[in-house]
């Protein structure tokens, strides 16, 4: 598999129909891979795809030092394909701007893993492939479990829950910089004039942290677990995420990364709403 990657690769940029690739690399252990950003195809071979490629690599495309690096073809699971889709949706990307060389490991985690490379798509071809093949296994009851756990808590201690793991946040803002979703030049905890939120790591500061990153997201997370994977203080980030995910579905109708040409959910209205906040 990782041949016919390399393979596609290297024709990608040798017909110039990308200037660089995203993907990954051999990491500094066994069990690690890194992000690499490959322009000479004579550095094909750096290229790996195994079950320790985690990082969604979307998070790389709208940085002003990767933009410099020109037109990307991009190594893309289904959270990086579904998170190219989002940035599309918002403007971030154009929709032919980047290739996707569209690649599923099963199980990822699992070292015998199998690894599949499904082609080269285009943002409107990753929709579909996705539709397809990825939209069934949204917000199944294994990945709710935990969410409703948490649901089930009486209100009060639901808040300590919750109040008890924001506390060990230790503002280092991983989950942001690992977030595809993220990509305000200036995020809000860095403004000073006027300071929004509290910057030093303490409980009242990390609760509004948290809860607007959380709020941030609604509608947008694609789910790929990378803030949680990122977090030094074991977080579950994803919990929180899946949260949202499920009240956006169930009052929206609406998962995040399918409708590249369709309006951000939290960003649009029908003047036909049956609530009537909006009239
Ligand atoms: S799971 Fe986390 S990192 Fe991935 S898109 Fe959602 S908030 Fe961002
Ligand atoms: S990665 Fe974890 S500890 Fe760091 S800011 Fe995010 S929630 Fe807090």
């Amino acid at each position: 598999m990782i041949e016919q990657l390399r393979a596609k690769a290297k024709e990608i940029l040798e017909k110039g129909d990308a200037s660089v690739i995203i993907g990954y690399g051999r990491g500094s252990r066994e069990d690690v891979a890194t992000p690499v950003f490959i322009t000479d195809s004579a550095r094909i071979d750096e290229m790996v795809f195994n079950p320790h490629c985690y990082n969604n690599l979307m998070t790389f495309v709208t940085r002003d030092d990767h933009k410099r690096l020109g037109t990307p073809a991009v190594v893309a699971k289904e959270c990086d394909m579904k998170a190219a889709i989002v940035l599309a949706q918002e403007d971030q990307v154009k929709e032919d701007g980047m290739l996707l060389l569209s690649v599923s490991c099963e199980e990822m985690g699992r070292a015998d893993a199998a690894c599949r490379f499904n082609g080269v798509m285009t943002i409107p071809q990753a929709e579909e492939w996705l539709k397809q093949n990825y939209l069934p296994a949204e917000l199944t009851p294994e990945k709710l479990a935990r969410v409703e756990e948490i649901e089930k808590m009486p209100a009060q201690e639901r808040w300590a829950f919750w109040s008890k793991e924001f506390e060990r946040c230790i503002r280092c803002y991983a989950c942001r910089q690992a977030c595809p979703m993220c990509y305000c030049r200036q995020c809000i905890v860095e403004k000073n004039q006027p300071q929004w939120l509290s910057t030093s790591a303490h409980p009242a500061g990390n609760m509004a942290w948290n809860i607007v990153r959380a709020f941030h997201l609604a509608g947008r997370c694609v789910d790929c677990g990378e803030c949680e994977r990122a977090c030094p203080m074991d977080i579950p980030l994803v919990s929180l995420n899946r949260a949202i995910q499920k009240e956006v579905k169930s009052a929206f109708d609406y998962v995040s990364g399918y409708d590249h040409a369709g309006k951000p959910v939290m960003a649009t209205f029908r003047k036909d709403d049956e609530e009537d906040f909006i009239k």
